[in-house]
C-alpha cells in the first residue's frame, strides 16, 4: 500500500472510526497502524513491515493466517445457505455438526452447546443460564455469581460486570447486581511480592481458595449460584495459578454445591496444550463459555458448552428459555469453525502444543528471566508473560508515569513483534502453528525490545 493511501485511511479512520479499548483523542493525534494482509504467523502493515504476531490477533488466530480451507468452507456455505436462524424449531447442518464436534472434544460430562456470536454474549448467556437453573431447582435465592478481581469476561454489561476490571466498572455503571469478586491467584504480584510477600506458591494458592470459601460464608451458601474463572487468566496478565489453586477451589465448590463456570474463551482450543484449559487442570465445569479460537478468529462465533447437570434440568424442566441471538449458530461461522476444528485434529495441533511447542517455548521464554528488566518469565502451553520490574530482588515496579509496559509494547512492534502489555506485564499468545524457529525469532525480538526499553528507561543492560 502506498504512503498517500496510508495517510488517507488514517485521516478517515480519525474522522469516523471509534476503536475498541482506545483513548479516541490520543489515537487521533498519533494515527493508527494499518494492517494490510497476513500469512502464517506474520501480519503486514501499510508501511511495508512484516511483524510476527505474538498475540494471534486477539488470542484467536490459532491456526494462523491464510488458511485456504477456511476460506473455502465459508464460500461453500455462503453459496448454499449464508444465513438461517435456529429459532422457532428450525436448525441447519453446520450448527448441528459443530455442536456434535464440540461435545466430542469437551470433557465427558458436557453434551450440549448454546451458540452465541462472541465471548461476551457467551458470558451473558452464562449469567442467565445459571440463575435459570437454580430457579428451576426451586432455589431462586441462589443468584450470586462469584468472579475474580482483574478478570476479563467481556464488554457487554453482564460481561463487564462479571469481569473484575475496576476501570471498566467505573464507566457506564452500575454493574449488574448479584456479582461479587474475590482475589486472583496472581502469585508474582500478590504472593511472592506485594501484600503476601514471601509466600510459597503452594500456600498462596491455598489462601486464594480460602478467599472463595470466606466469600461464600459471608454471602451465605444458599445465595451463591456459581463461580466463574479462566483456567489461566488471560487479559488480566497471563496469570498462571499455583498448582495448589484449582484442586483447592474444586473442593470448596463441591462442599457448597456451587456451579463451576470455566471461561475457555482464551484457554480453549489448544492454548494450554489440551482442547480445553479445563482438561489441563482436570476441572469438571458445569458451563464453559467459548469463542475466539473456535473459528481461529476467521468469523465471529461463540457459545456455551453446557454440562449434563445444568442441561438436563433446562431440557427436562425448563419450558422456553427466553434468550438467543440472531447469529446464534450462524451457518457460515459454524461451517468455518467446524473446518477449523477438523484441521486442528488432522494436523495434531493440540498435541504438538502439549508435547513439543509448549515445552520448547517454556525453555526459551524462561531464558528472558535473566534480563535486568524481568522479574519473572512464565509460560504454559503457548501463553506467556514477562513481569517488568525496576528492581529484580525487591520486585519494585517502575513509576506508573513511565508506562514501561506500553513503551516495551511499542518498541517491540518497531522491532517486528506484537507483544501486548497489561500494566507492566508483557504478554504473548502466538498462533498454535508457530514453529520452533519462529519461537526463536519471537524470543530474540522480545529480548531486543527489552533492551531498547531498558535503554529508554536509563537502566544498564549487562546481560
Ligand atoms: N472471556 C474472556 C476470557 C476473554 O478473553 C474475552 C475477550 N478477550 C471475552 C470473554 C469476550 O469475548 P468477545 O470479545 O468475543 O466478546
Amino acid at each position: 500500500m502506498n504512503r498517500p493511501l496510508t495517510g488517507e485511511l488514517q485521516a478517515l479512520d480519525r474522522a469516523h472510526h471509534l476503536h475498541p479499548f482506545t483513548d479516541f483523542k490520543a489515537l487521533g493525534e498519533e494515527g493508527s497502524r494499518i494492517i494490510t494482509h497476513a500469512e502464517g504467523v506474520y501480519i503486514h502493515d501499510s508501511e511495508g513491515r512484516r511483524i510476527l504476531d505474538g498475540m494471534a490477533g486477539l488470542w484467536c488466530v490459532n491456526l494462523g493466517y491464510g488458511r485456504q480451507e477456511l476460506v473455502d468452507a465459508a464460500t461453500e456455505q455462503m453459496r448454499q445457505l449464508p444465513y438461517y436462524n435456529n429459532f422457532f424449531k428450525t436448525t441447519h447442518e453446520p450448527a448441528v455438526r459443530l455442536a456434535e464436534k464440540l461435545c466430542q472434544l469437551a470433557p465427558d460430562s458436557i453434551n450440549r452447546v448454546f451458540f452465541t456470536g462472541s465471548g461476551s454474549e457467551a458470558n451473558d448467556t452464562v449469567l442467565r443460564m445459571v440463575r435459570r437453573y437454580w430457579a428451576l431447582k426451586d432455589k431462586p435465592h441462589r443468584q450470586i455469581v462469584i468472579a475474580r478481581e482483574n478478570a476479563y469476561h467481556g464488554s457487554t454489561v453482564a460481561g463487564m460486570s462479571l469481569g473484575g476490571m475496576a476501570p471498566m466498572h467505573a464507566q457506564g455503571g452500575p454493574c449488574v447486581p448479584g456479582i461479587e469478586h474475590i482475589r486472583q491467584p496472581y502469585w508474582f504480584g500478590e504472593g511472592r511480592f506485594g501484600e503476601g510477600r514471601g509466600q510459597s506458591p503452594e500456600t498462596f494458592g491455598q489462601a486464594c481458595a480460602q478467599a472463595l470459601e470466606d466469600k461464600i460464608r459471608e454471602l451465605g451458601e444458599d445465595n451463591v449460584a456459581a463461580f466463574i474463572a479462566e483456567p489461566v487468566q488471560g487479559a488480566g496478565g497471563a496469570i498462571i495459578p499455583p498448582e495448589s489453586y484449582w484442586p483447592a477451589i474444586k473442593a470448596v465448590l463441591a462442599k457448597y454445591d456451587i456451579l463451576l463456570v470455566i471461561d475457555e474463551v482464551i484457554c480453549g482450543f489448544g492454548r494450554l496444550g489440551e482442547w480445553f484449559g479445563s482438561q489441563h487442570y482436570a476441572l469438571e465445569p458445569d458451563l464453559m463459555p467459548i469463542a475466539k479460537g473456535l473459528s481461529s478468529g476467521y468469523l465471529p462465533i461463540g457459545g456455551v458448552l453446557v454440562g449434563d447437570r445444568v442441561a438436563e434440568t433446562l431440557v427436562e424442566e425448563g419450558g422456553e428459555f427466553f434468550h438467543g441471538f440472531t447469529y446464534s449458530g450462524h451457518p457460515t461461522c459454524a461451517a468455518v469453525a467446524l473446518k477449523n476444528l477438523e484441521l486442528m485434529e488432522q494436523e495434531g495441533v493440540v498435541a504438538r502444543v502439549r508435547d513439543e511447542l509448549g515445552p520448547y517455548l517454556a525453555r526459551r521464554w524462561a531464558e528472558l528471566g535473566d534480563h535486568p528488566l524481568v522479574g519473572e518469565a512464565r509460560s504454559l502451553g503457548l501463553i506467556g508473560a514477562l513481569e517488568l520490574v525496576a528492581d529484580k530482588s525487591s520486585g519494585e515496579r517502575f513509576d506508573k508515569a513511565l508506562a514501561a509496559g506500553n513503551l516495551c509494547r511499542d518498541l517491540s512492534f518497531e522491532k517486528g513483534l506484537v507483544m501486548r502489555s497489561v500494566g507492566d506485564t508483557m504478554i504473548i499468545s502466538p498462533p498454535l502453528v508457530i514453529t520452533r524457529e519462529q519461537i526463536d525469532e519471537l524470543v530474540a525480538l522480545a529480548r531486543q525490545a527489552l533492551d531498547d526499553t531498558a535503554r529508554r528507561l536509563g537502566k544498564p543492560i549487562d546481560s
